[in-house]
């Protein structure tokens, strides 16, 4: 294959990104700064800016701080105090409380809690009069060659552009034409979560409440407005049934949830009846993209299409703009060599995205749904002793690093704050 150059007759690329949600927008933010032409495609009729509430860490919000977007950021986050342990009454059995010293990592709370609804409004307010945004349109498929990728769209049109990015989440249509036939890039581990909205009460503070009821099945409740609480639902199972049914239509979605959760205790009924009239309910595996290829030729993957972390990570959003801004940055400094660019992309990214993986390992996170009454007052127990020590604290306030290890952003010479 003659060598992909990339580079048009003026030095800059056509870009087309398949998905406007967070990865997206914000490469479109690092590439149109360097005068390329970037058109998002999402699949979406409008702007997604749904989502529960997702945290920003580390090299996270550095990479916020440098798009100049962290004051827009700070004026939306949700104010979390910390995370309660609580039994079928509602009795903290244990608090582990946010890490507000300014030093060290974060707890289970980050400091920069935020909805993914208002981070995607931040990010494409950023972009918008710089890229085009196209809605309601979806990238089916591509072909390539050594000049050029042609994407093919849902609407039965085309399109021809030096570079396709597919930013097109977990599910990745474009990751699947990417990698060869029968590639499995999840990393499942049986668990499941599916999340909604219900009205606050005023019993619902802003300590989120973790509840675990047996049968590996753990309820979360936070308030992130005065009139808006979210609940989330975990399952530890490993049958195809719960694997599939993130797949199905909504109602038997929340059928399944309601039917495996109907004897769980707490707040439990108040949740399920609160499913059906929720403005939003998102079901999804809780699984880790893991594949050694980011990209073939003009074609290359972004965000959790790329290195989902899965939901569980705290990590998906900062991923998501850590490896967006890397893409952008190797591309800028090597527009004219495509190449080398994605290649270093994946050389300069990868040890952030293994050690934000490794971290984020489900296998150990399914610690955290026990099986049994028994194996549920254990882990409430030694969780109780190590808050009573101040662990969790002093462990937050002494660390030098929060997740994705001592890597740090690189400097590309054009990702000055704006
Ligand atoms: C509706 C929604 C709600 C979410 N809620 C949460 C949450 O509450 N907590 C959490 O931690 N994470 C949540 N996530 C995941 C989180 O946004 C990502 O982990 C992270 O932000 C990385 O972002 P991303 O841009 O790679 O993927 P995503 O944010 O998933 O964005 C991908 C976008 O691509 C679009 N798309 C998909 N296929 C195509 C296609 N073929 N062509 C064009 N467009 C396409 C999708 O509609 C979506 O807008 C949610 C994602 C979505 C889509």
């Amino acid at each position: 294959m003659a060598a992909v150059t990339g580079k048009n007759t003026k030095g800059t690329l056509r870009v087309l990104v398949a998905g406007g949600g967070v990865a997206g927008p914000a490469l479109a933010f690092w590439l149109t700064r360097a005068g390329h032409r970037v058109t998002v495609v999402e699949r979406f009729p409008a702007l997604r800016a749904s989502g529960a509430q997702v945290d920003l860490r580390g090299q996270g919000i550095e990479a916020v701080a440098r798009m100049g977007l962290l004051d827009a950021v700070r004026g939306r986050l949700v104010d979390e105090a910390g995370v309660a342990f609580v039994d079928s009454r509602g009795r903290p059995k244990a608090t582990i409380m946010a890490n507000t010293s300014g030093k060290g990592r974060q707890t289970l709370t980050s400091e920069y809690e935020i909805m993914r609804g208002d981070l995607v409004r931040i990010l494409h307010d950023a972009t918008k009069d710089d890229a085009e945004y196209v809605f309601g349109k979806s990238v089916d498929g591509f072909d390539q060659d050594e000049r050029r990728v042609t994407a093919h769209f849902s609407d039965g049109t085309s399109g021809e552009y030096d570079l396709l990015v597919g930013a097109d989440g977990q599910g990745s249509r474009i990751r699947r034409a990417l990698l060869p036939p029968g590639f499995d890039p999840y990393w499942r581990v049986g668990m499941h979560m599916a999340y909604w909205f219900v009205p606050r009460i005023a019993t619902d503070t802003t300590v989120r409440d973790t509840y675990m009821a047996p049968g590996g099945r753990q309820i979360m409740r936070r308030s992130h407005n005065a009139t808006e609480t979210q609940v989330y639902f975990v399952l530890r199972e490993d049958s195809a049934e719960a694997s599939a049914i993130h797949r199905a239509p909504v109602e038997r979605q929340r059928r399944f949830w309601a039917d495996r959760f109907h004897d769980a205790g707490w707040q439990t009924r108040r949740f399920v009846e609160g499913m059906e009239a929720s403005p939003f309910f998102y079901s999804q595996e809780v699984a880790q993209v893991r594949t050694g290829t980011w990209s073939r030729g003009r074609v290359v993957l972004a965000g959790d299409a790329a290195h989902c972390a899965s939901p569980y990570s705290g990590m998906g959003v900062s991923g998501g703009l850590v490896g967006a801004y890397v893409l952008a940055g190797e591309i800028n400094r090597r527009a004219h060599d495509l190449p080398t660019a994605l290649a270093r992309y994946d050389r300069v990214l990868r040890p952030f995205v293994d050690a934000v993986q490794a971290e984020a390992n489900p296998r150990i996170l399914r610690v955290g749904l026990p099986m049994s009454r028994h194996a549920i007052s254990a882990f409430q127990n030694a969780t109780a002793l190590a808050c009573f020590l101040r662990i969790p604290d002093l462990v937050a306030r002494l660390s030098k690093e929060d997740r994705g290890g001592a890597w740090t952003l690189p400097a590309y010479a054009d990702a000055r704050a704006a």
